[in-house]
């Protein structure tokens, strides 16, 4: 099975950004109130990922790492309702074929925990509580996908992006990252406005507005730039769906078209929103990465953001 696997992780396991995102959003869905990420040589080298969450217990441990083990999903219609980040079983067991993978957990209630890596039986390890995900030398048994990794600088600066909108999307989650020793972010858990102002700084919060629109079925909240930020930039556009980061044309559409129709094509703008809505009308399985989504109701989903972002400018005096 190390082949489908191999295969399947050139999908999951592009980088070790890609690596970094499985993990964390086990982290999330676990229900960690603190995750700590550490990152040697831009991830390549590690990526060790300990959370305080439920953790997991002896004999799950031991199937985390196989494919299609999944704990969020047992019937098929969950798929319709997919609430959690993970769902289809795959990403541990993808990562466990291209790097040298180990779990040490503890469930909660377990008297130790355990620990173990692919192939092997687990055995007992000492953690106070929650989990540590440690994946170690990506692709050192795929030379040839070795090859296609950029320079440390370039694998960090992604995985950086990766920790940037996990941080945006929970707030309530305390959250550091360090780079080989040397900590990037020391985030507390705050309210969602400091939480934008530690990662797109004080300037941008000061010239944005709050949006807040509620349409019953759909609602969207969080921060669009006004006119006067002028050190908007393409990177500083952030757009999640239930909790997910996505990038998808017809919502960025949406956005762009408020801003011209009130902004005359100013530069480009900066934002992070939000946008809430039922579960079943919004596909997120149509890639493994995740990024991209499906609604059911296009024609409506892009509408309501156009008109929710256009008012708040408006509103401005922009
Ligand atoms: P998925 O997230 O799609 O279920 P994964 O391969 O990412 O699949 O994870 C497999 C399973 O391992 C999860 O369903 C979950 O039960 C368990 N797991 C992984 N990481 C953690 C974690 N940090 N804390 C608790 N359980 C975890
Ligand atoms: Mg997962």
């Amino acid at each position: 099975d190390l082949l489908v696997n191999q295969i399947a992780a050139g999908e999951v396991v592009e980088r070790p950004a890609s690596v970094l995102k499985e993990v964390l959003e086990n982290a999330v869905d676990a229900g960690a109130r603190a995750i700590e990420v550490q990152l040697e040589q831009g991830g390549v080298r590690r990526i060790r990922v300990a959370d305080d969450g439920c953790g997991i217990a002896r004999d799950e441990l031991a199937l985390a790492l196989e494919r299609h083990a999944t704990s969020k999903i047992t019937t098929l219609d969950d798929l319709e309702h997919v609430g959690t980040m993970g769902f289809r079983g795959e990403a541990l067991a993808a990562i466990a074929a291209v790097a040298r993978t180990s779990i040490t957990s503890r469930a909660e209630g377990a008297s130790h925990a355990w620990r173990i890596e692919a192939g092997r039986e687990p055995e007992p390890a000492a953690l106070d509580h929650g989990t540590v995900v440690d994946v170690a030398d990506l692709y050192y048994n795929t030379p040839a996908r070795r090859k296609f990794l950029k320079t440390d600088a370039t694998e960090f600066a992604h995985c950086d992006d990766m920790f940037r909108r996990v941080a945006l999307a929970r707030p309530d989650i305390g959250l550091q990252l360090a780079h080989n020793g040397r900590v990037i972010h020391r985030l507390p858990p705050s309210p969602p406005p400091a939480r934008v102002a530690a990662l797109m700084g004080d300037d941008f919060l000061q010239h944005a507005r709050e949006l807040q629109a509620d349409a019953g079925v759909l609602r969207l909240a969080g921060f669009a730039s006004l006119p006067a930020y002028s050190r908007a930039s393409r990177d500083a556009q952030y757009f999640f769906v239930n909790g997910r980061f996505v990038r998808d044309k017809l919502l960025a559409h949406a956005v762009r078209e408020a801003y011209a129709d009130i902004l005359h094509g100013a530069r480009h703008p900066a934002y992070a929103l939000f946008l809430e809505l039922d579960p079943a009308g919004v596909d997120v399985n149509v890639h493994p990465a995740k990024i991209e989504v499906r609604f059911r109701e296009s024609r409506a989903v892009h509408q309501f953001v156009f008109h929710a972002v256009r008012r708040t400018l408006a509103e401005s005096g922009a």
